[in-house]
């Protein structure tokens, strides 16, 4: 794939090399705020006191809804390795897919006489803030609606590489457009939709949602694929290849197969490695977003 010498997002933040020093769940508010109370009096107090009260209800938000590329439902613990030094090659290829994906959204939106806000892109190592919590790592790459970002830990590339034998520039860039993918959901409001169901309808039932969510994430992804070789021509033998080999290796199935566990479809949050690889190759070959409507079908018709 190529993708040197083009437009880098400046919608990116690389926080590699950032450490959280204490906790799982944000920072001590309590350690920050208190010694400056002892030491504040009448008006400044009153101010400590109000940022705290918003610091805390800022990061007590729970985590709703976060949408990864992997299912969370195996649970099985991973071993996350800490890259010893930021990758700049990495930081250059991450932020110009952030920006091939934006130019291709834009235009994409225009034409629908909408308007397109590009999301954030936070590059981090192991665990680093967001809101309502701690992003880590073992969560793979994962898009926050709440504030429109997308986190990825490089290492995650290594592990698809290694343990789910999905290498390749172009399986990242299809990863980075999945997410980027959700994105454009949200934007359109379907990711409301979907997460509205929460608690009203049976865990079986918004498992069903999420996968049409999820399938739906990875036809954009083929979307953005189309448009950027119309754009960029910067495919290359092999790369859609590398892109279907890794939506068949994060399916559910094959998920569940390789952790040991059975397969069980009424678990799946994503789909079926089939499911996944055909509707980005339905995304890339339409190129448009009518045929994208995953909710419309009937299930067992995805
Ligand atoms: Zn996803």
């Amino acid at each position: 794939m190529k993708w040197k010498n083009r437009r880098r997002s400046s919608h990116v933040e690389d926080r590699r090399g950032q450490r959280l020093s204490s906790g799982r769940r944000g920072p001590n508010m309590a350690g920050v705020i208190l010694p400056l109370l002892m030491r504040a009096s009448g008006r400044t107090k009153l101010m400590l006191i109000g940022a705290a009260l918003v610091a805390m209800f800022v990061f007590n938000i729970s985590p709703q809804s976060m949408l990864g590329v992997v299912g969370g439902g195996s649970g099985q613990p991973t071993t996350t390795q800490v890259s010893s030094a930021p990758n700049d090659e990495m930081a250059a290829f991450l932020s110009t897919m952030k920006a091939d994906n934006e130019d291709v959204w834009t235009a994409i939106f225009q034409q629908n006489g909408k308007h397109f806000q590009p999301s954030q892109l936070v590059i981090y190592n192991d665990k680093t803030v967001m809101p309502g919590g701690v992003a880590d790592a073992r969560m793979g790459p994962f898009y926050m609606p709440a504030n429109q970002t997308v986190y990825i830990d490089p290492n995650f590339f290594n592990e698809m590489k290694e343990r789910f034998g999905a290498p390749g520039d172009f399986a990242q860039a299809y990863v980075m457009a999945h997410e980027i993918g959700h994105h454009v959901q949200h934007q359109l409001g379907l990711t409301d939709r979907v997460h509205q169901q929460r608690g009203k309808v049976s865990q079986e039932e918004y498992n069903r949602l999420s996968v049409r969510l999820e399938l739906q994430a990875d036809y954009l992804a083929g979307v953005f694929a189309h448009h950027a070789e119309q754009q960029f021509e910067f495919l290359e033998t092999g790369d859609i290849d590398e892109a279907i080999n890794c939506a068949q290796a994060i399916g559910d199935d094959t998920l569940q197969r390789q952790a040991g566990q059975k397969v069980m479809p009424d678990s799946f949050t994503h789909g079926t490695a089939q499911q996944r690889a055909r509707w980005f190759m339905k995304g890339f070959q339409a190129g448009n977003l009518a045929e994208g409507d995953t909710f419309s079908l009937p299930y067992h018709e995805l």
